[in-house]
């Protein structure tokens, strides 16, 4: 491959489009605090996502860390080894003890099944989440948490768009939060949301994005700086036009790779989510035993291709320095997300990835498997 090929490349509208918006931010002259974008921006998310109230914040790590002050949770949280480390650092940044719980072997999600065995006296909250923007099992999670009387905060970083049998994944839990930094789906170069369920609600939450300010005399709480500035606000609104026609382009890549890999011995691609819109935001396939070589042999071969492959997520975050003194760090405890997180390769997917980047891209996953089945052959000659 003559360009290097990486795992995602970001959404950009064209930059004539955005001219106008910044001529406008600079007549304004307000560059953020919840200026004119940004109360756009706002209302034209929450209508194309399909929720009633959201927040924008500066990034999706400052969102998770306002969610969990809203809800003021407390004590002991249960969650996913298999995420962006920035799901558990939250937990570590609000004073929490994070509590890890195994995965499915299909979605990758937070096994629901095993949530309950984990509950302690210490247990305020469940945070899961949609990995690759598969849902999880929200019904079964709400079940848990209501019987519990714990608080759901889903980190929806990667389902931006998601639906299932025909509503918002962005609905379930207590709080949802998105990421819209430049390699998600839909991005507003570094920026995030909380998606909450009433207009009480997203008050404090907006309070506690901006340092706790209730009006110009009054702080309500030892609030943060979460604000997103006018020019993200702006940037959103113009990627707003664009984002239909780039997850088509998303489906439609996905849908090819799936025909270029589907019999490839010892790749395993992700089922697709059951009744759901998916937003393609990646591209995982697992690498097993009957696949020539390793999961990382394969990755240093696609990168001696000058394709950038993602190992997406290895290493677990339970077995960060940080992390891993935890009892539910203990690897036996985790042998599905261990065996999983040395499995996985995320491949290139992303709007302008081009046809004959992504065929071979494919025909070097799959030329390994010829070239050792010939191998094989040989010998037996
Ligand atoms: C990207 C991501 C985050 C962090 O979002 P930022 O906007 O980069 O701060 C959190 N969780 C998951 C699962 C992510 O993929």
């Amino acid at each position: 491959m003559k360009k290097a090929v990486y795992v995602t490349s970001p959404l950009l509208p064209p930059l004539e489009e955005f001219t106008p918006y910044l001529e406008q931010i600079w007549q304004n002259k307000q560059l953020t605090n919840a200026g004119p974008f940004h109360q756009q921006l706002e209302r034209a998310l929450a209508d194309y996502l399909g929720v009633e109230h959201l927040s924008l914040f500066s990034n999706g790590t400052l969102a998770l860390l306002t969610a969990l002050q809203a809800l003021r949770v407390t004590g002991e949280v249960i969650t996913t080894p298999y995420s962006f480390v920035a799901t558990s650092h939250t937990l570590l940044w609000n004073d929490l003890t994070p509590v890890f719980v195994d995965i499915d072997p299909v979605t990758c999600n937070l096994d629901a099944e095993k949530i309950e065995q984990a509950i302690t006296p210490r247990t305020t909250a469940i945070m899961p989440v949609h990995c690759y923007g598969v849902p999880c099992n929200v019904e079964r999670i709400q079940q848990i948490a209501d019987i519990y009387g714990l608080k759901v905060i889903y980190d929806a970083a990667h389902a931006f768009g998601v639906k299932q049998h025909g509503r918002t994944v962005l609905e379930h839990g207590d709080l949802s939060i998105l990421s819209f930094h430049a390699t998600k789906v839909f991005n507003t170069i570094e920026g995030g949301a909380i998606i909450c369920r009433d207009a009480k609600m997203k008050k404090r939450i907006d309070y506690l994005k901006n340092f706790g300010f209730a009006d110009e005399t009054t702080v309500v709480a030892a609030g943060i700086n979460g604000k997103m500035n006018e020019v993200q606000a702006a940037f959103g609104l113009l990627q707003l036009k664009h984002i239909d026609s780039a997850l088509e382009k998303r489906a439609a890549l996905d849908a090819r790779y799936r025909e270029l890999l589907m019999d490839v011995p010892g790749v395993t691609l992700m089922p697709f989510p059951e009744e759901t819109e998916w937003n393609h935001a990646y591209f995982p396939v697992r690498i097993g035993d009957e696949y020539p070589l390793s999961r990382d042999e394969l990755y240093a071969l696609l990168k001696q291709n000058n394709i950038m492959s993602r190992r997406y997520f290895y290493p677990l975050i339970s077995s960060f320095p940080m992390y891993r003194g935890l009892a539910s760090a203990t690897q036996s405890l985790l042998p599905v997300a261990n065996q999983i997180a040395n499995e996985i390769l995320c491949l290139p997917i992303y709007p302008d990835l081009e046809h004959d980047e992504q065929e071979e891209i494919a025909n070097i996953i799959k030329a390994v498997t010829v070239s050792s089945a010939t191998s094989v052959l040989d010998e037996a000659v």
